[in-house]
């Protein structure tokens, strides 16, 4: 018996999507997780690898001259380079599993908006709609560029 008085406001529809889609996109995002940390798992070993390689946790007497290393200072900073973007990725993916926990999965946390169910499925880690998205890399660019842009791509 419990006829509320508040039903179907707008911008907070209940539930977004059903039980299966949300377990589907629960079980893409675990898939992406585990693969991901042993990616990075495999990558820190690369870019931290070192002449000697114990862990005794006396990191001051690592001998750090990237110069000496020759090809592999590339291969390294390709390494940290993937390494960051992929732990980025992995908060992004845990950030999302904690949505699905919560109720909140598929709404933008900017704007509050459904997010596109195709959006979703090509980035089901995204915590934004599109249009969200978009504002915050041009912010990010005129932060970066330092003056507004001229509208060019209307
Ligand atoms: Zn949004």
């Amino acid at each position: 018996m419990t006829s509320g008085a508040a039903s179907g406001r707008a911008w907070n529809k209940g539930p977004i999507m059903t039980p299966d889609q949300l377990e589907r996109y629960r079980q893409q995002l675990e898939g992406m997780r585990v693969r991901l940390q042993g990616d990075v798992t495999s990558l820190s070993g690369e870019a931290f690898r070192q002449n000697g390689g114990e862990a005794s946790g006396n990191l001051s007497n690592a001998p750090l001259h990237m110069a000496d290393l020759g090809t592999d200072t590339f291969e390294q900073e390709m390494s940290l380079a993937l390494l960051e973007t992929e732990e980025r990725r992995l908060e992004l993916i845990a950030a999302a599993l904690t949505r699905i926990a919560e109720g909140a999965y598929g709404r933008c946390s900017e704007c509050g908006r459904d997010i596109a169910p195709a959006r979703l499925d090509a980035l089901p880690y995204t915590p934004v709609c599109v249009e969200c998205a978009r504002t915050v890399q041009r912010d990010n660019a005129q932060r970066e560029a330092g003056h507004v842009p001229s509208p060019g791509n209307l």
